[in-house]
């Protein structure tokens, strides 16, 4: 997977040149991010980390992803409306996961309430390396999908941009002119203006939920600005806010700060510690709502990996997608190999296996947002503690997907510009709406790569490991 300026990255003079032109571009474009010093301000900000060079992506593996993005949003619409597979699926895992067991919870209590709302809105992100098998030939394979708070969407959009302002300064006009454009801030905005509309009423608004550290508020703000070309107003607020001043009238319309909300996007709740009691209180009252919920809390519980490892056992998605065999097997061709860890024979067999060859594997908590996987040595170590254990049922194994490395300039403020060895995640945007039984969208809405150096075995942008890319395609 060669880009064609190899040579260039050697050339020093050449790269520190196109270094600086290519900080400046990213200012210039907007992919900003507030400073960790000052998280909640935007007077002093900050680019956000990116690579000074594209990528190479395989283009049929591309194209693959974007043809299966459909088929996923189907899957996870199809997921969170089957009570029984989420009910049996997370059983194991509610026992010692104090955080899902939460979240199940509330789905349970809105369920038996019976859901105010008609109207659901998908935003997803399907997130995939490319993988080196015997052959050499890499293959497309699903890393996770994330059905909450998908972030840099509209960042994203800025990217070749900047790109194409590098590859035009080393001299690579023709290449420049091959990045593709990209806007999934655009399409998220317009599934989200879908719901607005099918909640029917004008002077409502558009409320994302945030957290109470921002840093990452410009790649929102991507979002919020498609809504407002739309005349559609949008509130901040965070669950702290909803708690002290969100309420329901008797039909479950949501009231916060006199507003009445129609669509709650949530770009916070994902993690533990997003949660104190008070917030758990706002999230209750938010999926009791009338308020279309992006995502509801049966979508966040689809997106977990212990479903994911769940859907990877013959028949489960055929029976998921009943007369869709066709996208059956499209979703399941990206599937690495998915391990469960719950009780009896296959968990014993499959720990052992783990304990012995940890390089193989990476072993997986209920957790999103990057830095909670384990790998190799200390993988071994948790396996080895917790085999005998329920608490080995909190986790699943996924086999350990090896891309190939790549050389690549990751800038990154404050940091020395130095060459790095590198791999690449592609992530596709999804968006659906649905209402009642009618999907009445169902779309790709553009890509997102991201690439780390490979000491780092696990972490996303947000937690400082990977940066921001575009994809080049060969
Ligand atoms: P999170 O919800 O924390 O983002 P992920 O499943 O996306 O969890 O894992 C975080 C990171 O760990 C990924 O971005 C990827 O770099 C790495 N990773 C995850 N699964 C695998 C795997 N099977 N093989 C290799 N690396 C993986
Ligand atoms: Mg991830």
């Amino acid at each position: 997977m060669a880009v064609p300026w190899e040579d260039a990255l050697r050339d020093e003079p050449a790269v520190r040149e196109a270094a600086s032109v290519a900080v400046d571009a990213a200012l210039l474009e907007g992919v900003l991010m507030r400073t960790e010093g000052q998280p909640n301000a935007s007077e002093v900000v900050n680019y956000a980390p990116f690579t000074l060079l594209p990528s190479a992506v395989p283009r049929a593996l591309f194209q693959q992803a974007y043809a299966v993005q459909q088929d996923f949003n189907l899957l996870v619409d199809a997921i969170s409306q089957n009570k029984e597979f989420l009910e049996q699926t997370l059983a194991s895992t509610i026992k010692v996961d104090d955080f899902t067991a939460r979240l199940f919870k509330i789905h349970m209590q809105v369920l038996e309430e019976g859901l105010a709302q008609p109207v659901s809105l998908g935003i997803n992100r399907s997130d995939y390396m490319f993988d080196c098998g015997q052959d050499g030939a890499p293959a497309l394979r699903q890393v996770e999908i994330n059905t909450i708070a998908a972030s840099f969407g509209g960042l994203a959009a800025r990217m070749p941009a900047v790109h194409g302002r590098v590859l035009k300064v080393l001299g690579r006009s023709e290449e420049a002119s091959c990045l593709l454009p990209n806007n999934p801030a655009r399409g998220l905005a317009v599934g989200i203006a879908r719901a607005w509309e099918l909640y029917g009423s004008p002077k409502a608004v558009v409320m994302f939920l945030v957290e109470e550290v921002q840093r990452n508020i410009f790649d929102q703000r991507c979002v919020e600005n498609e809504l407002w070309s739309r005349d559609i107003r949008v509130i901040r607020r965070r669950f702290r806010d909803v708690f002290e001043r969100g309420s329901l009238d008797a039909a479950r319309r949501l009231y916060v700060d006199g507003q009445e909300v129609a669509v709650v996007y949530y770009r916070e709740g994902y993690v533990p510690k997003n949660y104190d009691q008070q917030n758990w209180e706002a999230r209750l009252l938010l999926e009791r709502s009338r308020a279309v919920k992006c995502p509801d809390i049966a979508t966040q519980l689809a997106g977990t990996k212990k479903v994911q490892q769940e859907l990877s056992r013959p028949g489960t998605l055929e029976r998921l997608l009943p007369g869709c065999a066709q996208a059956a097997a499209r979703i399941r061709a990206t599937f690495a190999g998915l391990y469960s860890l719950d009780m009896g024979e296959e968990g014993d067999r499959m720990a052992a296996v783990a304990i012995a060859e940890p390089h193989r594997f990476v072993l997986k908590p209920q957790r999103e947002g990057g830095g909670n996987n384990l790998y190799g040595e200390e993988l071994r170590q948790v396996l080895e503690k917790v085999k005998d254990s329920p608490e080995r049922t909190s986790y699943i194994l996924m086999d350990k997907i090896e891309p190939q490395p790549s050389m690549n300039y990751l800038l990154r403020a404050h940091s020395p510009l130095q060459m790095s060895e590198c791999i690449s995640e592609l992530g596709i945007f999804g968006v659906y709406v649905r209402q009642g039984k009618e999907l009445v969208m169902n779309e790709a809405a553009g890509h997102l790569l991201r690439t780390k150096a490979i000491q780092h075995a696990d972490g996303g942008v947000a937690a400082g490991v990977a940066v921001l890319d575009t994809p080049y395609l060969v």
